[in-house]
């Protein structure tokens, strides 16, 4: 993840509990009473405050929970089905009449751009009779098909975009095992630099000036702490080759943010109105999470001094 977002759902909580409490009264009325529908129960009962509004700390005891109780093996795919029955993720993401569903959650959301590549937009259009409606997909940071208890659960659900959500990235990867950076949880340990791409000696001194075409820099994705999560994170979501990509408007920002406080004094005593430092950035400072590439060219502009580190 390139973003925190550990207030994303905010706005969200109190609407979401009350759906998912209902849906577990719903779901335990539906068990019978035999030898695993009983433990099921038992295990819902007794994790329910944490599946219902757990922090995102909380949850990996549930997980550990569930797997002392059920083991790893039949058991476990018994209560697994029965549990997917409880928490029907599926009927939750479907465009429906119903007044709460993944539509109306996702347009809750504070943050509107992906936190695992923080380059794709993640809006959300409620579908009425004239539009099909739009809205992100949402990953289970821990797996559904692994716990199907927490398919519902608010602290488990991020909004993201198609790429990062699919096949050739996150999909199934189980973040319960394989640690990755926690989106609600870490801290931003990922961050970016524009460096010349290996030059000759002579060179080195106006590549440090900028003074090369774009095409001489390449934009690098680095873990500054947490090193594990942080690389683990830039390797499935394949951040380092997807930023490559943006390094020529890197570049082009660099220039712009290079001597910025000394140009923009000159500027403003020969203008009748200051371009300000949110002006290159296109976004007010603490706003970055909001917009695509927020973060990056928040490095940048410190890279080459125009904020301070
Ligand atoms: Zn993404």
């Amino acid at each position: 993840m390139i973003i925190n977002i550990s207030d994303v759902w905010a706005d969200a909580v109190e609407h979401h509990s009350i759906f998912l409490n209902g849906e577990i009264d719903k779901g335990l009325l539906e068990l019978s009473d035999s030898f695993v529908d009983a433990a099921i129960c038992d295990f819902v009962e007794a994790n329910r405050r944490v599946i219902v509004s757990g922090t995102p700390v909380e949850l990996p005891m549930c997980i550990e929970d569930f797997e002392g109780r059920f083991g790893g093996g039949f058991l476990r795919e018994c209560a697994s089905e029965r549990l997917k029955d409880i928490f029907n993720f599926s009927e939750f993401s479907k465009k429906s009449k119903k007044t709460w569903t993944a539509y109306h959650l996702c347009l809750q959301a504070k943050y509107k751009i992906c936190c695992y590549c923080h380059m794709v937009s993640t809006g959300t259009c409620l579908p009425d009779e004239d539009l099909k409606g739009y809205r992100p997909p949402i990953d289970h940071y821990y797996t559904k098909s692994d716990y199907p208890f927490l398919a519902l659960t608010l602290s488990n659900f991020i909004p993201c975009c198609e790429k990062c959500n699919g096949s050739q990235m996150k999909h199934a990867v189980d973040f319960a095992k394989n640690i990755h950076l926690n989106p609600f949880t870490d801290e931003e340990s990922i961050e970016f630099e524009l460096r010349p791409i290996v030059v000759a000696e002579e060179m080195v001194a106006k590549a440090l000036a900028l003074a090369l075409p774009s095409t001489s820099y390449r934009l690098s994705v680095e873990a500054k702490k947490n090193h594990a999560a942080s690389n683990a994170s830039i390797k499935t979501f394949q951040l380092k080759s997807r930023y490559e990509d943006y390094s020529t408007q890197a570049f082009y920002l660099a220039k712009k943010m290079k001597g910025y406080t000394a140009r923009q004094a000159m500027l403003d005593a020969a203008l009748d109105f200051p371009l300000t430092l949110e002006d290159h950035l296109e976004f007010e400072l603490d706003a970055y999470k909001s917009f695509p590439y927020g973060k990056v060219r928040v490095c940048i502009a410190k890279q080459y001094g125009a904020i301070p580190e």
